[in-house]
């Protein structure tokens, strides 16, 4: 046996084998020290003729979450199951890998969440690396994508899009996982998978003609490697019948999200910082697990084509007008099983007896949603009503078949009703028939006999008996042999006894193969209408999405938005997930008719990031098809969203904050189109404030010149707002607040024109920052202090000229090049410039000794290469500081 699991493990060497032994899967030698380790398992022992092995075992019974802490902690597991009947086998029980269960292939519902897809990917290049195939499919539920594009960078753009859980780096690209976004497994297949001849054959088993789905041959070897692995970790030797439907999309004809706008619009997630929910937990309310899963779909991929984002607003309209109806829909839908999955269980041979019947009970709401849907008005509408296909055949032979509540063993009987098979029903009378007869003989043999306390008994060494006291034993009649004797008793059968228990047990056990295989009958003659079901399946998650976001723009007063606009036009626009967590939301208009750039100021915790995502996330829902939180919205098709937020969230991320942030702008510069929509939050800041505002400018122009699009630009830079009197097609907007006694309440709301007051040091005092740096920082903007520049080039007397509120004093060229300080200076670039003139004056009156050290020393720390806790003991000890001089 040992020799079996070493030729095992040598063959999945990229692979934890657990073996099967009985009611457990065992380890053995160090992978069982690993198990063990990683699973918290006992550690044993196995000694046999060949050795002493240490061992830890998982049982078979509860292997998911077990299996599922493996592949956490990293592993690929290899399970390789008896596949011989342990008493039926000679000698040795042969044992084979039946699937190997990775991150991007696993297939248990225990192991993968409700409504989740889970894709595994495969990249190919052609030979000169301009033409990229990625390639994915969910092996759970057959879904596979196929899609081509013109570079690396692309690739892994495409392939952040997809997120697949595993990655197979094929030949030509190999994947750093530095350069990706998530943390996919990457998977080193056998390369020949990705030849194109092999992947020819392989795609070919899927579809009959592959140059028809997929286009040049780095797609096809990405589709060919990536179909052949997942064949390889189901165990089957051929296709897998169910991924039957390969879509091949072209990326431009969806709405371009790549990773880093997915992460800062919180389309799925929220960022590590932020304590609210992401967008799709406010979407996402659907009946069933389908139609969560292609909600997840749709948000990822939202549409650009305006005539398709309409027939899915057509037919949300139609659900908002009719609440009631929609309402017994979506009733309907909760009680939809998961199709895709079962279809997927049923197609690989993995589905029980209770798979068939949630399919079936699934089926039986398809006449009542058919029903419930009505006349309905909307041409999308009308199509899916037609594409629920009623599937009464299949309902008809699984409810024949399969008994309503079976056990999930299909090989211990119980599984198939009766009347479904003569042989079945004829093998269940005659057990039947000999138990009655079994259970009427105690009072046979009692009336026969006279012995009133004589019993009939079984027991599962012995089988059936009659027991008879030993006071009664002269009683027993001469038919009765002796079986086994008792402190008190004897245990006899009978000739007849002996002839019914054969029979009653023969005709159970041919009754338990048999309904095993009529089971397996069935549901292959289910998996053969998989096309139908997996149609149902899409019909089905799309009524609930369009019912869902329906729901949700009536509960939520969401409005149609008109599609197809030259300029974005929001009227009333509100952030969907903030507006659910504020006890009152401040709606904000924005209006790009006569503008392209907006140049958004106002103090921190204003409202500005609030403002632009929701611009944004507006955008999104209506290309999704979706209503959106707003009292009126024209938007026009936007091509792509591009974002450039917050670098101090990536401080994690390895590069400098100023590198990644540059990166960020260059892809942004070089990509945006005029139907394109950048959020830019902040740019330059990782720099001294003269580049930063100087690079923010230059930016801001070319935006407007060279790019043409739509663009919201925070910025602390208040010097930026004057960009606005150069340009018509930029404009200022800001946030404002108002100031009592000293305290700063923020209103919310946006407004024409650039802020004109600084309450950067109000924030900071809202914020804690001591009393006596507060105080100073008030004295500094009141009084001022002498600066010389390190350079020498410029000296500024005092902050009044930056910090002195009222209107702009406008530079006359752009700041870099006069290194000007002007305009109604914004709190933080104040606050930077004080620090500025702090450490760099010299030898001249120092403001205060202890302010001066502390701003050098943050000058000294490095951001990208601090970790929390040195940073943590930074702070405190900067802050003990403080404290020290205050006291
Ligand atoms: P900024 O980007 O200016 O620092 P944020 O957009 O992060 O400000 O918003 C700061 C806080 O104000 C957030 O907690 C947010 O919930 C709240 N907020 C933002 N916009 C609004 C609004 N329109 N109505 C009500 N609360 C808002």
């Amino acid at each position: 046996m040992m020799a079996q699991y070493f030729e095992l493990t040598e063959q999945y060497d990229d692979a934890l084998v657990l073996f099967q032994n009985g009611d457990f899967y065992q380890t053995y030698c160090e992978a069982a020290e690993e198990v063990a380790r990683r699973l918290e398992l006992t550690l044993t022992k196995r000694e046999d003729s060949t050795g002493t092995y240490r061992m830890a075992g998982i049982p078979v019974d509860n292997a998911a979450s077990y299996v599922e802490g493996l592949l956490d902690a990293g592993y690929r597991v290899a399970i390789a199951e008896q596949v011989e009947d342990a008493e039926a086998a000679s000698g040795l029980v042969d044992r084979a890998v039946t699937r190997i269960v990775t991150p991007g292939t696993v297939v248990d519902d225990e192991l993968l969440g409700a409504g989740t897809t889970n894709y595994v990917a495969a990249v190919a290049a052609d030979e000169d690396g301009d033409s990229w195939g990625v390639a994915a499919v969910d092996v759970s539920t057959g879904e596979s994508l196929v899609t081509g594009v013109d570079s690396r960078e692309r690739a892994v753009e495409e392939l952040e899009r997809v997120a697949p859980s595993e990655v197979l780096t094929g030949p030509d690209a190999a994947l750093d996982p530095d350069e990706l976004d998530w943390e996919p497994m990457l998977t080193d297949h056998d390369p020949a998978v990705f030849a194109s001849e092999r992947a020819r054959e392989t795609v070919a088993a899927y579809v009959p003609n592959p140059d028809a789905v997929v286009a040049g041959d780095a797609e096809l070897r990405a589709t060919g490697a990536v179909l052949a692995y997942a064949e390889y970790t189901q165990g089957d030797d051929g296709p897998l019948a169910y991924v039957s439907r390969i879509t091949r999309y072209d990326p431009r004809e969806y709405l371009r999200l790549d990773a880093t706008a997915v992460r800062s619009l919180e389309l799925f997630e929220t960022r590590g910082h932020s304590a609210g929910e992401p967008l799709v937990s406010v979407l996402e309310d659907t009946a069933s697990a389908l139609g969560r899963r292609l909600l997840h779909r749709w948000l990822r991929r939202p549409l650009v084509d305006e005539a398709a984002i309409e027939a899915r607003l057509d037919a949300v309209e139609a659900w908002t007008r009719r609440g009631v109806d929609r309402e017994a829909v979506r009733d309907l839908l909760s009680e939809v099983y998961d199709v895709e999955r079962l279809v997927g269980r049923v197609s690989r041979g993995r589905a029980n007896a209770r798979d068939l019947r949630s399919l079936k009970e699934t089926l039986d709401v398809v006449p009542g949603v058919k029903t419930a849907m009505g006349e309905v008005d909307a041409e999308r509408l009308r199509n899916l009503r037609d594409a629920l296909d009623e599937l009464e055949d299949v309902r008809d032979l699984i409810g024949r078949a399969i008994q309503p509540d079976p056990p999930v063993e299909v090989t211990e009987g119980g599984v198939v009703r009766a009347g479904f098979d003569d042989e079945l029903d004829d093998l269940r009378t005659t057990e039947r028939e000999g138990r009655e007869w079994v259970a009427d003989l105690e009072a046979r043999e009692r009336e026969r006999t006279g012995i009133d306390s004589l019993s009939v008994g079984h027991n599962q060494v012995h089988g059936y008996y009659i027991e008879v006291t030993k006071p009664n034993l002269d009683r027993v009649p001469d038919d009765y042999t002796r079986r086994q004797t008792l402190k008190n008793a004897e245990r006899y059968y009978t000739p007849e006894l002996k002839r019914r228990e054969d029979e009653i047990l023969g005709a159970a056990e041919r009754a338990d193969s048999l309904e095993y295989e009529l089971f397996r009958e069935v549901r292959d003659d289910v998996a053969a209408e998989t096309d139908r079901l997996q149609s149902v399946a899409d019909a089905l998650a799309e009524l609930d999405v369009l019912t869902t976001l329906a729901a949700v723009a009536v509960d939520h007063d969401y409005v149609r938005p008109t599609v197809g606009a030259a300029d974005i036009s929001i009227r009333g626009g509100r952030h969907p997930v903030v507006e659910q967590t504020r006890e009152s939301f401040v709606p904000n208009d924005a209006d790009f008719t006569d503008a392209d750039v907006a140049v958004v100021t106002g103090p921190n915790m204003s409202g500005k990031s609030t403002y632009m995502r929701q611009v944004a996330l507006i955008c999104v829902l209506a290309q999704v098809g979706g209503f959106v939180p707003a009292d009126a919205a024209d938007l026009p098709v936007l091509d792509r969203v591009f974002t450039r937020v917050g670098a101090s969230d990536d401080i994690a991320g390895g590069q400098s904050t100023f590198m990644r942030e540059m990166a960020e702008l260059t892809d942004i510069l070089h990509n945006a189109t005029e139907d394109s929509l950048i959020l830019l939050d902040e740019v330059g800041r990782g720099t001294s404030t003269t580049d930063g505002l100087a690079i923010a400018w230059a930016t801001t122009e070319f935006v407007d010149d060279e790019v043409g699009a739509t663009t919201l630009f925070a910025t602390h830079y208040h010097e930026l707002t004057a960009i606005a009197d150069e340009r018509e097609a930029v404009r200022n907007l800001h946030f404002t607040a108002s100031r009592e006694d000293g305290d700063v309440t923020f209103l919310h709301r946006v407004a024409e024109g650039a802020s004109s007051s600084s309450y950067g040091v109000e924030v900071a005092a809202l914020a804690g920052v001591p009393e006596a740096v507060v105080e100073r920082s008030r004295t500094l903007i009141e009084e001022g202090v002498p600066v010389q520049r390190e350079d020498g080039r410029t000296t500024l007397d005092d902050f009044r000229g930056v910090a002195g509120g009222g209107g702009a004093t406008v530079p006359d060229s752009p700041p870099g090049a006069t290194n000007g300080r002007a305009g109604g200076g914004d709190d933080e670039t104040a606050v930077n410039d004080a620090s500025d003139r702090l450490t760099a004056r010299g030898d001249a009156d120092p403001p205060d000794e202890t302010l001066r050290e502390v701003a050098a020393e943050l000058r000294e720390v490095d951001v990208a290469d601090t970790t929390p806790l040195e940073a943590l003991n930074l702070l405190n000890d900067l802050r003990t500081r403080l404290d020290d001089r205050d006291s």
